[in-house]
């Protein structure tokens, strides 16, 4: 998104040339420009003339509205600090800091983020809290060097897969926004410590395992009523809740199970009036329950996913390709689609592992979460996953002979699985 930025004369009509003078008299022989709190409405033009030799900038807590079209020559800039301005956009310049390293552009009134931010290879903490963005652009998931992303306090709607891409990612902060649902690949990436979701309108949670096992944060979503049982045991620690990896005050207010039956609502989109419904993720068209009687097959369309997924495999630049003979030209976009994004969950029964896409069997069973989790005595609903009928019953089967801790512990939770009623 490109932005007028305007030049630095209007300063003048702001400081007269003395003023100006004395600002740049302290930066001149110094790298770093501490001018918080200044009152500053735009910057100097001599500023981007006569100071590009700059490493630190710090402009917090000013009545910045527009940067310089040019900021992008001070290219030697690694912390550039804008927290609590008036700035409505960034200049697409700001791609040519290549030194940069530290961005707050906090506490503004950002609609977007610029796109040429994913030019700045070293960039390793965005911090853009309580602007008005909606988006965060795929375009940005290149930034293999970002550890810190934090977006909380804006109006973001979703978080793009491609997320995945910011393979040196940390900490995610993305408290108040309006998100309804997260992207799966979040799981997949390999150091992440931190995910803080709080504030949002959750539904549902990943329900893949998340590869580094990060602290999970997401308390007052109140339209989450239940676990996917790949985090369940990402969250349990031997015979007890490991209360530092979650938060989830504000969550479970509506149980989904009503006398002893969960509701499942696979019609989209969930009316907001019965919250007694337990909302699967979206791409999930059909489910089954081998407790509900006959075993019934995956429909065709779904074993087809599952096949073709067997052969992929991704490239280095992140595209991918099929190694078992299927053409993917010949393929259904909305097959690749599917594909494109990845499997909801994986089936639950050792050895299996099956991906699952758009159909699946579920047991749903009750789980008694500590007080350590603000969560006393409650009961909450868990949903396995399976591939297939057959694999849950062998799965309820075979945890009755398995005898390691966690089985253990499951076992007796097994007994008091619900009936599930689609509606
Ligand atoms: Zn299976």
């Amino acid at each position: 998104m490109s932005c007028d930025g305007v030049s630095g004369g209007a300063l003048k009509e702001e400081l007269n040339e003395q003023q100006v003078k004395e600002l740049l008299s302290e930066v001149r022989h110094q790298t770093s420009l501490h001018w918080n709190f200044r009152r500053l409405k735009s910057l100097p033009r001599e500023l981007l003339e006569e100071c590009s030799h700059i490493e630190q900038m710090y402009l917090k807590c000013n009545l910045l509205m527009n940067l310089p079209n040019n900021l992008g020559c001070l290219s030697h800039l690694t912390y550039c600090h804008l927290n609590g301005n008036n700035l409505q956009c960034l200049p697409d310049s700001i791609g040519e800091m290549v030194s940069l390293q530290v961005l707050d552009v906090g506490n503004n009134k950002l609609k977007a983020l610029p796109l040429t931010l994913s030019k700045l290879p070293s960039l390793r903490s965005l911090v853009a809290v309580y602007n008005q963005i909606t988006c965060f652009p795929a375009e940005l998931c290149c930034l293999q060097s970002l550890s810190l992303l934090m977006l909380s306090g804006n109006s973001l709607l979703h978080l793009p897969e491609a997320i995945s891409g910011l393979t040196g990612l940390q900490g995610l902060y993305i408290d108040h926004n309006l998100l309804r649902e997260l992207p799966r690949s979040l799981a997949a990436l390999p150091i992440l410590t931190r995910i803080s979701c709080c504030c949002n309108h959750l539904t549902h949670l990943p329900a893949v395992a998340f590869i580094s096992r990060p602290k999970f944060f997401f308390d007052n979503n109140s339209g989450i009523n239940y676990l996917p049982f790949s985090l369940v045991r990402q969250l349990r620690s031997g015979e007890t809740w490991n209360p530092v990896v979650m938060q989830t005050s504000g969550c479970f207010q509506d149980s989904a199970v009503v006398n002893n039956t969960v509701y499942i609502s696979l019609s989209r989109p969930v009316k907001s009036g019965n919250s007694h419904w337990l909302v699967l993720p979206p791409q999930i068209n059909t489910v089954t329950t081998s407790l509900s009687g006959s075993a019934k097959l995956p429909p065709l369309k779904e074993i087809c996913l599952r096949s073709i997924w067997s052969g992929k495999q991704r490239s280095r630049n992140g595209t991918w390709h099929i190694t078992n003979g299927i053409n993917v030209g010949l393929l259904p976009s909305s097959l690749c689609v599917i594909l494109e994004i990845g499997p909801v969950a994986y089936c639950e029964t050792p050895g299996c592992e099956m991906p699952i896409f758009t159909h699946t069997s579920i047991i749903v069973v009750t789980i008694s979460l500590s007080a350590k989790l603000y969560m006393e005595g409650s009961l909450v609903p868990t949903v396995m996953y399976f591939c297939c009928d057959s694999c849950a019953k062998q799965y309820t089967q075979s945890i009755q002979k398995m005898v390691d801790e966690f089985s253990l512990w499951l076992r007796g939770r097994l007994e008091c699985a619900c009936s599930i009623e689609l509606v």
